[in-house]
């Protein structure tokens, strides 16, 4: 038997006291965190929800998320986070697929129209029978979308004790949606075992000693696997303080830094990045000498930025790579042994490696390859979804769609996704190659590289840049500055600047958008 919320209820043996969750001037301590996902648990079971029932929430960054989450794996559920950003079609459609019998939906904002969005999805899937409103947090009781019931009135009456259902190790805990390698999003399967296995090798990644007192920044969001693994799960497995930050913001994720005393911070590299462009006054001495572990991950991290980082906050970025496919963590750049930049670091233990060719054909040694990942982190496969998990799980080996060259000590470098690879003109152009050439020019803040379609070359190799501060560079000294460093066929002939990139939710950088 096993169920990830143990990682919750250790915490409440063993820290009752301690602040587990922290969002504003909001701090539940371990105890209240855990009865109240003892609540959720009862008020689930009361609604009939059991074991293998799959619980939706569509949440970003509150105190909400880390109770239901817990309390629906207690009640042996099965929990579906939601991207906050989606359309009410587009929710419809994970309900649907999940096969989701209850959904938890925060009311939103004028900014992001949350509850709206989901109230329209939920009264259009009839299976989905319990649907329960996330008030703002600030103490409010009344549901703001008419019909639906709110959190808080829910769970009145409901105990704060529960014994958890008994689930086994390979019971699906969670179903992230992801459009992986291909189209639709599919739901990537993740037992209990897989996300408990990924949360503890964190732990030991990421150099922490069994005394620290670990204070995580949460603002990757949580219904991504990044975030739910590293500053979630992991923040729990240590009996830590989770300081939630609904949406990043550069001046005030360093204020949370300053004032909470972060020791550990995941972010993309997009998040580093806006920590280096951070305009407002900061105490650096108190934010510097917490800070301890600094981890990237989800994209590229540009040399550039690792090298920015060190300097203006003394820590070196261990950057790893992983996907929602596998819990997510695959490789790491371990602290303790040898680590190098622009590297994604060595395999973590249990989980094995290889580079793979068109025919699923390993490239021994030296070489370069697609990524194929067995081990303990690997999901279970995709929801419903046998024919494309025989494509891509052979003999337990998942196929990741991720093209790398592996170095003579076993180190692994992504030269790029497979589906980001441009042709031109029968050429394979690689963008990483080219964003990491352009990153380097000063007067370049942040670009993307991407190909467009092109009627003799099939396709046209294209820059979007943001300039940085004060800036006056041109496409022509940017074309130039490129083809000093990059063979003819790989430079940009177009070169864009915008203000602004789009992103995922996550502050991946939207290629799909700019193509
Ligand atoms: P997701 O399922 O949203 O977590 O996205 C997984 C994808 O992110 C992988 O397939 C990679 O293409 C990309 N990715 C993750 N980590 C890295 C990294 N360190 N460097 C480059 N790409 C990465």
């Amino acid at each position: 038997m096993l169920n990830l919320s143990v990682l919750l209820e250790d915490g409440a043996r063993n820290q009752p006291e301690r602040d587990a969750v922290v969002f504003g001037d909001l701090r539940l301590n371990y105890t209240l965190v855990d009865m109240l996902a003892n609540q959720v648990a009862n008020l689930l079971v009361a609604k009939g929800i059991g074991r293998g029932d799959r619980v939706a929430i569509a949440c970003p960054n509150l105190p909400y998320f880390p109770f239901v989450y817990f309390g629906a794996l207690k009640a042996g559920a099965v929990v579906v986070p939601l991207n906050v950003l989606l359309t009410p079609r587009e929710i419809e459609y994970h309900l649907r697929d999940s096969g989701a019998k209850a959904l938890f939906a925060f009311t939103g904002t004028a900014e992001l129209p949350l509850g709206e969005r989901a109230w329209k999805a939920f009264t259009a899937v009839e299976e989905c029978a319990v649907y329960i409103d996330l008030p703002p947090v600030a103490g409010a009781t009344e549901s703001a979308i008419e019909g639906a019931q709110t959190f808080w009135a829910a769970l009145e009456g409901q105990p704060g004790t529960f014994d958890t259902v008994r689930t086994e190790a390979d019971d699906t805990a969670v179903i992230i949606y992801t459009s992986g390698t291909t189209g639709q999003p599919k739901g990537a399967q993740l037992s209990h075992n897989n996300l408990l296995f990924n949360a503890v090798a964190c732990d030991g990644l990421f150099g922490r000693s069994p005394t620290d007192h670990d204070v995580f920044l949460a603002v990757l969001p949580l219904f991504h696997i990044f975030g739910q693994t590293t500053m979630m799960n992991l923040g729990f497995y240590r009996h830590g303080t989770i300081v939630l930050q609904a949406r990043f913001e550069g001046d005030e994720t360093l204020t949370l830094m300053e004032r909470e005393g972060v020791t550990i911070f995941a972010g993309v590299p997009t998040m580093y990045w806006g920590l280096l462009n951070a305009k407002g006054e900061h105490d650096l001495d108190a934010i510097t000498s917490a800070l301890t572990t600094a981890v990237s991950g989800g994209s590229p991290l540009p040399a550039e930025v690792t090298k920015q980082i060190k300097e203006k906050f003394g820590v070196d970025i261990l950057e790893g790579y992983g996907l929602s496919e596998t819990s997510p963590v695959v490789s790491f750049n371990n602290p303790r042994k040898l680590s190098r930049t622009g590297s994604i670091g060595v395999p973590i233990w249990g989980v094995e490696m290889m580079l793979v060719d068109e025919d699923f054909a390993a490239v021994e040694g030296v070489g370069t390859g697609e990524i194929a990942v067995r081990g303990h982190c690997v999901m279970k496969g995709y929801h419903e979804r046998p024919d494309i998990n025989e494509q891509v799980i052979r003999n337990g080996w998942f196929r990741t769609g991720d093209i790398a060259r592996r170095d003579e000590d076993g180190f692994y470098f992504i030269i790029d996704r497979s589906k980001d690879m441009i042709i031109r003109g029968g050429y394979n152009v690689y963008p990483r190659e080219l964003e990491e050439v352009l990153m380097t020019h000063p007067g370049v803040s942040l670009c993307a590289v991407v190909g467009v379609a092109h009627e003799t070359h099939g396709e046209e190799i294209k820059a979007y840049v943001i300039r940085a501060d004060g800036s006056q560079t041109t496409e022509q000294e940017l074309i130039d500055w490129s083809k000093e460093e990059l063979a003819a066929y790989k430079y940009p002939r177009i070169v864009e600047f915008l203000d602004a990139l789009p992103m995922t939710a996550t502050g991946k950088i939207l290629k799909r958008e700019l193509r």
